[in-house]
């Protein structure tokens, strides 16, 4: 029996994979010290379970065990990224680049950065959800101090030219941060052969628990500085201080490790089901996907139904299906999709959009099951009834 509804909202967040909960498990209250207490062995089991899983998470990206932070979510890593960049460099400048369509935890960290002296630069995006590198290149200054670009955008899966970018911000002096929140752990990331500087990450969006996450801080070639934007106890370096969520850490640790493994056989098994989904959606008349087909996430797609409400659509099928209409931060407020928007679609068609982004639990089943929801909702919609 299929389980309802069916859940294809994996960039809104994931399950925590049984493995990663097992591992968690008994870091609750077996081995409950605080990472901070060097005097007992309480203390040290949960210092050792952090530093493994600081190495796992290290891996993953191709960085150093000490060049990684680890936060409550994205949300904060990039809080930090921003504001600690314009804090530590304000003598260099205070000019920052990045983009329309990042997820609001920049936007809103650059709104507020702007009242407070700095200015940013919001770079638009072509058609298909691009930055062009050129105007990426003209936009720096002799003020800029960072470019914000994001890997791999959450609404649409769009992945940014992440490397020509860090080669761009190298060849300028300029340091480079990207929210990664939706590449990590989907498809490969090197902090390295990318040239990334500052790199964000969030465990919930990996099969990993909700509430803790990450910050990449490059330590060399070169060596950034973030003023710490917590004050207290001095932990992670002195960056981020706050006692340590050890079992949440433990978890993110595993995530990585098993998206490390698995990540090429995961990405292929869903791409086929996404494809699959995909073109079935996109035989029905009027409908259309946003973003680029090449460059972007193996297992998201977004499409417009245009004469077709996304909201009315999903009062047919949202007890069956578990899909997102634009962005979930945004969908509260019923205001169409700035990140559509920023792709040049208008208003009506980022009103008639739905994302859908499948994962490692995605099955075939659910799959044909969510196709002949969305056919059937359509056509109701589209058809007049006849009395
Ligand atoms: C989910 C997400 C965030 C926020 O992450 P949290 O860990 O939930 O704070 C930031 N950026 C992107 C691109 C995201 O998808």
């Amino acid at each position: 029996m299929l389980k309802l509804p069916v859940y294809l909202d994996y960039n809104a967040t994931t399950p925590v994979d049984p493995r990663v909960l097992e591992t968690m498990l008994p870091y609750f209250s077996e081995y409950f010290g605080n990472a901070a207490s060097r005097t007992h062995a309480y203390g040290w089991e949960a210092d050792e379970a952090v530093e493994y899983a600081r190495s796992q998470a290290a891996q993953l990206v191709g960085a150093e065990v000490k060049e990684l932070i680890f936060t409550s979510g994205a949300t904060e890593a990039v809080n930090l990224a921003i504001k600690g960049v314009l804090e530590m460099y304000a003598s260099k400048g205070n000019h920052v680049v990045t983009c329309a369509t990042e997820h609001k935890a920049v936007l809103d960290t650059c709104k507020h950065a702007e009242k407070n002296g700095a200015s940013v630069t919001y770079l638009p995006v072509n058609n298909e959800g691009l930055i062009d590198l050129q105007q990426l290149e003209a936009a720096i200054t002799g003020e800029t101090v960072l470019i914000a670009i994001m890997y791999a955008n959450n609404e649409t899966g769009v992945v940014q030219p992440i490397a020509e970018i860090g080669a761009i911000a190298r060849r300028h002096g300029v340091l480079f941060f990207t929210d990664a929140t939706q590449a990590v752990g989907k498809i490969p990331v090197d902090v390295n052969r990318d040239n990334i500087d500052i790199l964000a990450f969030s465990a919930h969006k990996f099969y990993g628990p909700k509430g803790v996450g990450g910050l990449f801080v490059r330590r060399k070639n070169p060596r950034v500085k973030i003023t710490a934007q917590l004050d207290g106890g001095g932990h992670e370096r002195g960056i981020r201080s706050g006692t340590l969520n050890v079992p949440g850490i433990v978890g993110l640790g595993k995530a990585c490790e098993l998206c490390r493994l698995e990540m090429e056989e995961d990405s292929r098994q869903v791409r086929i089901l996404r494809d699959k989904l995909e073109e079935a959606l996109l035989q029905l008349p009027d409908t259309f996907l946003n973003g680029s087909p090449e460059q972007r996430l193996p297992h998201v797609c977004n499409i417009s139904f245009s004469n077709v409400e996304s909201s009315v659509l999903m009062m047919g099928f949202g007890k069956n299906i578990a899909v997102s209409s634009g962005s979930a931060c945004t969908s509260a407020t019923m205001e169409p999709s700035y990140v559509l928007k920023a792709l040049g679609l208008s208003d009506e068609m980022a009103y008639s959009s739905l994302r859908f982004s499948l994962g490692r639990f995605t099955t075939e089943e659910q799959v044909n099951y969510a196709i002949d929801q969305v056919k059937q909702g359509i056509s109701q919609l589209r058809i007049p009834l006849n009395h």
